[in-house]
């Protein structure tokens, strides 16, 4: 599939571009959803495409094909070099800064033992089907869902300096949830099965089943769960919860094209301003936060992002000190730094690619810890579990999260569950008051899915994960039940 590829290249390069790359993506989705005892929702779509993206007198151009057809792809190229010629018109200080990069030729496949979309729809369908029968075997249930989506994304890649990359990408991702009914109120619970890059062996039916129990009975227990307590308390987040924060708080804050005031109108701006790498205390000694785009089973991971960047592995946050942020090629430079992250993605063929959050992660603690340990040390304060509702400011500082659902503790213990507990505070007060978190057998990675950034809006996916982490004096607010 490389060949329109490399002629758009070509032509670009004769027209004096002095980078263009150009990619085809085949995109085949497919989603179930299903509700109480019924399928609810069945879709399908399969996507094919070229962009094509030109860098001429120091100014961007970019245009797209929908499908693999040569006269479309050089009426993009020429649309391409039009783009670029009218914006070179208005020149941005110094140019574009394009970090060097070398040839790669090389092909990315995620791990797939069973693909997806050969397992028939009454097997998928079962699985679904299984666990709402189960949520409704509760009588306090009176609603159960459940959803599937799988993805597979192949992508060939081509640019004017040789590169040649091919990537074979299979995700799948899943949710049960169940609402209860009683007393004058209803409340929800659901679970999220870690998003991954894997097949359909990623779901196991006996781990649905019992998932679907759980849930279930607490959504029941949720309904007579005492109003939280407000003040100041030590809390302990669990992997799910505390992946929403790293993504909002460390995640989006350190993009550096954010940092630089690039997504301003849309998505914000950024407190980590560049002074601050190297010497901005982040966190305490114990918060290292590792991206890593070569993580196995990870969204983000991809082999190489949309510069021809092959994947890395770097720290954004090492015991507590600023060291890193996510770049592509045209920003690298920003940083002093000579190469790019490999962290500019595109979520289609017809998007052009921007920097995006790689797969982040809390490093597990160092001492062996568990969580019963986390939890034992801690007279009066409360357990976060899943994500809820979440609110946090233009620059990444001032933030609230709630919980799926929240649990007391006192003397040491978990005992009964609270409802419309929230956490308020600012990143680096936050991360700062992280004092211990439990080692890495209990550490476990959690997907976002509907990662929004850019205008026109761009959707991405990537992982993040922890282990349960207790963060000390945390004020804590009430909202709604
Ligand atoms: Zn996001």
């Amino acid at each position: 599939m490389y060949e329109l590829l490399r002629q758009a290249c070509d032509a670009a390069r004769k027209a004096g571009c002095t980078f263009a790359d150009a990619r085809y993506l085949e995109i085949d989705e497919q989603s179930l959803a299903s509700r109480d005892r019924a399928l609810a929702h069945h879709g399908e779509s399969s996507d094919r495409g070229v962009g094509v993206r030109v860098l001429l007198q120091g100014a961007w151009g970019f245009a797209l094909a929908p499908g693999y057809d040569a006269e479309a792809v050089d009426s993009a190229v020429a649309t391409a070099l039009e783009i670029a010629r009218a914006s070179a018109h208005a020149p941005r200080d110094g140019g574009v800064g394009w970090a060097d990069e070398t040839t790669w030729q090389a092909e990315f496949r995620s791990d797939c033992v069973q693909d997806p979309f050969t397992v028939s729809l009454e097997d998928k369908a079962d699985l679904l089907l299984a666990a709402n029968e189960v949520m409704l075997q509760n009588p306090a249930i009176k609603r159960a869902q459940g959803y599937l989506a799988f993805r597979r994304l192949r992508r060939w890649y081509v640019n004017t300096e040789g590169s040649e990359l091919h990537s074979d990408v299979t995700s799948a991702s899943a949710m049960l949830w169940a609402v209860a009914v009683g007393d004058g109120d209803f409340q929800q619970r659901c679970w999220q099965a870690p998003s991954v890059t894997r097949g359909f062996e990623a779901f196991d039916r006996a781990r649905f089943v019992a998932e679907a129990e759980r849930v279930a009975a607490e959504a029941e227990e949720k309904l007579t769960a005492a109003p939280a307590p407000e003040g100041n308390f030590d809390i302990v987040t669990d992997s799910e919860n505390l992946s929403l924060t790293i993504h909002e708080s460390v995640g989006h804050a350190t993009e550096l094209d954010r940092v630089m005031g690039y997504e301003v109108s849309m998505a914000g701006g950024s407190f980590v301003s560049r002074d601050k790498l190297d010497r901005f205390r982040y966190g305490s000694d114990q918060v290292t936060l590792m991206a890593d785009n070569t993580l196995q089973h990870g969204l983000a991971t991809h082999g190489f992002d949309d510069d021809g960047v092959p994947g890395q592995r770097w720290p954004i946050v090492e015991d507590g000190i600023l060291r890193g942020y996510s770049t592509g090629r045209e920003f690298a430079h920003y940083v002093g730094e000579q190469r790019s992250r490999g962290s500019c993605r595109a979520d289609h063929w017809s998007s052009i690619p921007i920097v995006r959050i790689p797969n982040l992660f809390l490093m597990p603690g160092k001492q062996p810890l568990t969580p019963d340990e986390l939890i034992g040390d801690i007279d009066h304060g409360l357990y976060f579990e899943g994500m809820d509702s979440f609110s946090i400011d233009q620059w990444r500082l001032n933030f609230q999260f709630g919980g799926n659902a929240v649990w007391e503790i006192r003397n040491g213990r978990k005992t009964r569950m609270l409802k419309a507990a929230l956490y308020q505070s600012s990143t680096p007060e936050f991360w700062n008051a992280c004092d211990a978190t439990c080692d890495e057998r209990f550490w476990q990675a959690h997907g976002v899915t509907n990662c929004g950034k850019g205008d026109p809006l761009q959707v991405a996916q990537m992982t993040h994960g922890a282990a349960p982490t207790r963060f000390r004096g945390i004020r804590i607010c009430r909202g709604r039940d």
